[in-house]
């Protein structure tokens, strides 16, 4: 190579659609290479970026040096470089993005840096539990399922399954068959769980059969840890690691297997640039490393179940619980009837009383279910109808009991509860709209005598109080564990022998069109945790609409029937999985500045479409649901298609404009999500 010098693209993590060219200085000519970070100049600062070409100096006068090279060599391998420029492609997110977000801690790193001799001791301290190793003897439809898989990870090939379990199947022993394997030949493994605080118990279940082996990346870890599990995982001393979604970028050596439990989860959706899902770059991912990827659920997306009908995924199903154990027997409380005798809504119906009253007697557990948090919605003013709401956002403000104060649950802007309406002085109010404290409330008058443990975002924010409060009611210290979707999702305690549901159609009128699929299978999860012992459990599900689908179906627990009906409509109109969907978001200080510019990005989309030849159907501008979020205004455009490359390009095309000439120079922001999972 000649004297003329060698130069660098570089992935800076900033809003920019492309790479930047750098100078590679010749002190560090063998520094530098791909998957390095360096520091390199940006107009008037220094940023961190990741190298991800380098080459030959070409013509091009008046490159910039590259600053500072991070020692101890490339951060990124060429397979995480891959996997990271597919998402960047397909989320149409800057690389440099992607790469920051793939970094543990998002710091940097120094690998090549001897690894402590004693293993680290790991801070998430989750006892072995489950089902011994020893003791495991699989059912009938566990030993299929284990053997197809079993069969494909020998084929060292690409496979894509969809474990379909009801809840109490086995699915996590089929996890832990399969991941055994994978150890025993020397491979490792990726599981990935929605939300790592509330997965104790597939954690203590994988402690149990792989013990060291296996470890977990949860948000308590420092940046140290984090980068030390990863360097152990690389260097294939630890060979599962369990964690939440960002944990699909450990780079763990030899990866033969992925599993994504609970792949209907919103959670896996990030909501923040770079904004991907990370059940599907668990499939991408599988397919680049030629592994085998399992998604679990019991109430799998519709997107699944449809790519497993069109032989994308092949279809596992357990279809009975473990030991015969009977799904709990579900009732419908009608609160159009219960609610005709009294004047205020009825939170706690005579049916459940009674039944809750029972199974304290019986020396059983309840689950009560209320996907609110604190007191009440709202609260309004009794003589002129005034109702606080967040000075920042289009909402209103939440009632907490604790300190009487009115919180927004979306910037969590706080005003202390006035005594007097400000608009008109009035001194008696309403607190409507129940939340998980008044329900609280209303259980100390009538249960005086019951032991009762509150799981929700404010019972919850201190670290490791979660834990306390689950520990509390799986050893029996509690009669009455209520909360909000925490309460849904996993739990195995078989002493509860009732779960309440009390207001089942809290999320079913979102404007939003997977409303009835999330309230479809969040009732399913719930109605699950009910007879997970030896005595039946039953539900009882207190709703005003019995009869809409999304209710009907989950009160017969009946998947098929939510699938066929739901997907019928999803086809109808053209929503996914029949149709891919990508929001633009506008969002600004000015309504009227970002109603403006998203005319114009509609203008601009369309003509972009055109000159890319793709068919797309644009629906807005309008504003969000949600249209004043923490001060600024929110507009989207959304636009389905096929999602092929023509509709990409023409995407592309678009934030290009906008990032150099169009409206993100001005005081507008334009992003786009791409395959959008809330659309609020
Ligand atoms: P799912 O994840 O499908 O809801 P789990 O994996 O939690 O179900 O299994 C439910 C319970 O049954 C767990 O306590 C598990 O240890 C137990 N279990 C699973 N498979 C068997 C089996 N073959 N024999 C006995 N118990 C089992
Ligand atoms: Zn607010």
């Amino acid at each position: 190579m000649s004297r003329a010098g060698r130069i660098a693209e570089v992935a800076v993590p900033l809003p920019v659609p492309h790479t930047f060219t750098y100078l590679i200085p010749d002190e560090y000519r063998d520094a530098v290479g791909r998957g390095v970070q360096v520091r390199v100049p940006f107009g008037r600062r220094e940023i961190e970026g990741f190298v991800v070409d380098v080459g030959a100096a070409s013509e091009r006068k008046g490159l910039k040096p590259i600053l500072k090279v991070a020692p101890g060599g490339a951060v990124f391998d060429e397979k995480m470089l891959r996997l990271t420029h597919w998402i960047s492609e397909y989320y149409l997110v800057p690389w440099g993005e992607v790469l920051r977000t793939a970094l543990p801690g998002g710091v940097r790193h120094r690998p090549g840096r001897k690894l402590a001799a004693r293993a680290a001791r790991d801070p998430w301290d989750v006892p072995a539990s489950g089902l011994p190793r020893e003791a495991f003897h699989p059912t009938a439809e566990q030993t299929q399922a284990i053997g197809e898989i079993l069969g494909a990870l020998g084929k060292r090939e690409y496979a894509g399954f969809l474990l379909f379990g009801v809840t109490g199947s086995g699915k996590t022993e089929v996890y832990l068959s399969a991941a055994e394997r994978v150890l025993s030949e020397g491979g490792s493994a990726l599981v990935l769980v929605p939300e790592i605080s509330l997965a104790t118990q597939i954690v203590g279940r994988f402690r149990a059969w792989f013990g060291d082996r296996a470890a977990v990346l949860h948000s308590g870890l420092t940046a140290r840890q984090r980068r030390e599990t990863w360097d152990r995982a690389h260097a294939g001393e630890l060979r599962v690691i369990l964690g939440a979604r960002s944990a699909v970028f450990v780079p763990l050596t030899d990866l033969r297997l992925l599993i994504v439990d609970e792949e209907h989860e919103g959670a896996y959706k990030q909501e923040e640039v770079p904004r991907y899902h990370a059940r599907d770059v668990a499939v991408i991912r599988a397919t680049m490393e030629r592994a085998t990827v399992v998604l679990g659920s019991a109430t799998p997306s519709l997107e699944s179940m449809e790519n497993a009908r069109r032989g994308k995924y092949r279809l596992l199903q357990l279809s009975e619980r473990i030991e015969g154990r009977m799904l709990a027997k579900v009732t419908v409380a009608d609160l159009r009837e219960e609610g005709k005798e009294s004047r205020a809504p009825v939170l706690i119906s005579d049916l459940l009383r009674r039944r809750m009253r029972e199974t304290l007697d019986a020396g059983g557990q309840t689950i009560l279910f209320l996907n609110r948090r604190g007191h009440s919605t709202f609260v309004q003013c009794r003589d002129c109808g005034h109702v606080y709401k967040c000075p920042q956002c289009d909402v209103t403000l939440t009632f907490h009991l604790e300190r009487r104060f009115l919180r927004c649950h979306y910037c969590n802007h706080v005003e202390r509860q006035v005594e007097t309406c400000p608009s008109c002085r009035g001194r008696r109010f309403f607190y409507r709209g129940a939340g998980t404290q008044k329900i609280e409330e209303a259980l100390r008058e009538q249960f005086p005598e019951a032991r009762v443990v509150r799981l929700d975002a404010d019972t919850t924010r201190r670290r490791g109080s979660q834990a306390d409060l689950i520990g509390a009611f799986a050893r029996g210290e509690a009669d009455i564990l209520l909360g909000t979707q925490m309460v849904a999702k996993g739990f195995d305690f078989p002493r509860v022998t009732l779960v309440g549901v009390l207001f089942a159609e809290a999320q079913l009128n979102l404007p939003d069109f997977r409303a009835g699929e999330r309230t479809f299978q969040l009732l399913t999860q719930v109605a699950g945790r009910a007879g997970r012992g030896p005595s039946p459990g039953e539900v009882i599900v207190q709703t005003y609409i019995p009869g809409s689908l999304a209710l009907a179906a989950a009160l017969e627990q009946d998947y098929e029937r939510f699938f066929a009906e739901e997907s019928a409509e999803r086809r109808e109109l053209s929503y996914p999985p029949f149709s891919r969907l990508v929001n633009v978001l506008l969002d600004g200080a000015s309504e009227s500045q970002v109603a403006a510019v998203a005319q114009v990005v509609r203008d601009r989309l369309d003509a972009e479409l055109k000159k890319a030849g793709a068919r797309g159907l644009i629906l807005g501008p309008a504003p969000m649901p949600l249209t004043r979020l923490k001060g600024r205004y929110r507009w989207h455009l959304t636009l389905k298609g096929d999602g092929g490359t023509k509709m990409r390009s023409a995407l592309k095309s678009l934030l290009e404009w906008a990032e150099s000439e169009g409206p993100s120079r001005r005081s507008v922001r334009v992003g786009l999500d791409v395959d959008p999972v809330t659309m609020l």
